[in-house]
């Protein structure tokens, strides 16, 4: 496998991913025979209440399930999976009002629906032009998928991990 295969592998990216991903050009209907004129693939999500609606207009990268007990509770799941995304790719379409945030380690912001409590992402002081998205509030399939298991040592007893991706015991 050349490196580029191994990088793209390792986040969860193929190569004919990224080719449709950029090589999005308007589209002819052939129903209606208007144009399409999605030059980008956009993502939508919204929160659990609905309050809350945003859309992603880059890729997401570095896709992961993390299993450490910060992500655990944050979820009240057994692991949180999730992707890095640029700032600037980033819209809040509605409920900007609505988002709070809670620093759960020093510089690093829990942002959460203040109605029904959906975490929508996380910000760092150190590096705020990336956004770490959980996967759990999109409502379009990103396309990407994830490449590795991180924290493994903090894993929840009761859930068995039944897949071949890799395990690594902290960060990986
Ligand atoms: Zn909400
Ligand atoms: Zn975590």
């Amino acid at each position: 496998m050349c490196s580029k295969l191994v990088v793209l592998s390792s986040i969860g990216l193929s190569e004919r991913m990224l080719a449709d991903w950029f090589s999005a050009v308007p589209q002819t209907s052939r129903k209606c025979g208007r144009k399409i004129a999605s030059l980008k693939m956009t993502l939508s999500g919204s929160c659990l209440c609905g309050g809350i609606q945003y859309e992603i207009t880059g890729p997401l990268t570095d896709v992961y399930h993390c299993h450490c007990s910060m992500c655990r509770k944050l979820h009240a799941a057994a692991f949180r999976t999730c992707a890095k995304v640029q700032a600037s790719d980033w819209r809040t379409i509605k409920g900007e009002e609505l988002l709070k945030t809670y620093e759960s380690s020093p510089g690093e912001f829990k942002v959460f629906c203040s109605t029904c409590g959906s975490s929508i992402h996380t910000r760092f002081t150190e590096k705020p032009e990336v956004y770490a998205l959980p996967l759990g509030t999109l409502d379009t399939d990103p396309g990407v998928r994830p490449g590795r298991h991180v924290f493994v040592g903090n894993k929840a007893p009761w859930y068995e991990i039944a897949d071949d991706l890799l395990q690594f015991t902290e960060n990986g």
